[in-house]
C-alpha cells in the first residue's frame, strides 16, 4: 500500500474505488473533479488531495474497463461493463497485460500491443478442414460454431463454419482473432486483496465475477 498525491481525472467521473484500511472499507468516488471518500462512519472528506490506493500485486483482484483494437486502431471490442481478474498467474487476462498492470492502481490506464502469439495465436492453416456435410445439422450455415477434437492435438477446439457446399462443409479451428496484432487499452477502476476462496477457485467472486 502506498500514499500518493491524487491527480483527479475529470473523464473518470463516477469511477468507484474501494480501499481497505484495517477493518474499515473506504469507498472513494470521483465526483466533479474531486474524490469523495466515505467510510463505515459516514462521509470522511471531500476534495482530499491525498488518496491511499492499493497497488496491483500478486493475489489482488483487479477490476478494469477495456477496449480491444486492431493494429490499425479500429475497435474490435469495448467492454460493456468492467471485468475482474485475480492478478499473479491465474490466467485471467493476457500475460503481457498482467505484466503491464503490475504496480498500477485505481485510476491508472495502460495500453499494451499484443503480437498474435501474445493474444490468440498465429493463424494455423492446418486448422482449416473440409468435412462431409452429413456430419452437420441440415441447417448448417456459414458462421455457425461447433466444438470438435483436433485430430493431431486431441484438444477440444471450437470450429467456425466458413463455407458450405452441396456435400462439403469447410470449418476453421482458428480463433477469429488468430494472426492479428491487437492493442489492449484499459483503465483500472478497483484493486483489492483476493479472498482465500477466490484464490482457491482461481476466479473472482461478487461484482464482475462469478456468482455461485
Ligand atoms: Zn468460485
Amino acid at each position: 500500500m502506498t500514499i500518493i498525491n491524487w491527480r483527479c481525472v475529470p473523464r473518470l467521473t463516477g469511477t468507484r474505488f474501494v480501499q481497505k484500511i484495517g477493518d474499515q472499507a473506504l469507498i472513494g468516488v470521483i465526483d466533479r473533479g474531486s474524490v469523495v471518500w466515505r467510510g463505515s462512519a459516514g462521509l470522511l472528506c471531500r476534495n482530499r488531495s491525498m488518496g491511499i490506493l492499493m497497488q496491483i500485486a500478486k493475489n489482488t483482484v483487479v477490476t478494469l474497463t477495456f477496449e480491444l483494437l486492431d493494429a490499425q486502431g479500429n475497435m474490435i471490442e469495448k467492454a460493456e461493463s468492467p471485468i475482474a481478474y485475480i492478478h499473479g498467474g491465474f490466467h485471467g487476462i493476457f500475460p503481457l497485460v498482467e505484466k503491464a498492470l503490475n504496480g498500477k492502481q485505481a485510476g491508472d490506464s495502460c495500453q499494451v500491443r499484443l503480437a498474435p502469439n501474445d493474444a490468440f495465436g498465429e493463424y494455423d492453416a492446418k486448422l482449416v478442414q473440409v468435412e462431409t456435410r452429413d456430419k452437420f445439422p441440415p441447417d448448417v450455415t456459414v458462421g455457425m460454431q461447433f466444438e470438435g477434437r483436433g485430430e493431431q492435438s486431441g484438444h477440444a477446439v471450437v470450429y467456425t463454419v466458413t463455407d458450405v457446399a452441396e456435400d462439403k462443409v469447410v470449418v476453421d479451428g482458428n480463433h477469429p482473432l488468430a494472426g492479428q496484432t491487437l492493442n489492449f487499452s484499459c483503465t483500472v477502476t478497483e484493486v483489492r486483496v483476493a479472498t482465500g476462496e477466490e484464490m482457491e477457485h482461481g476466479h473472482v467472486h461478487g461484482a464482475h465475477g462469478h456468482h455461485h
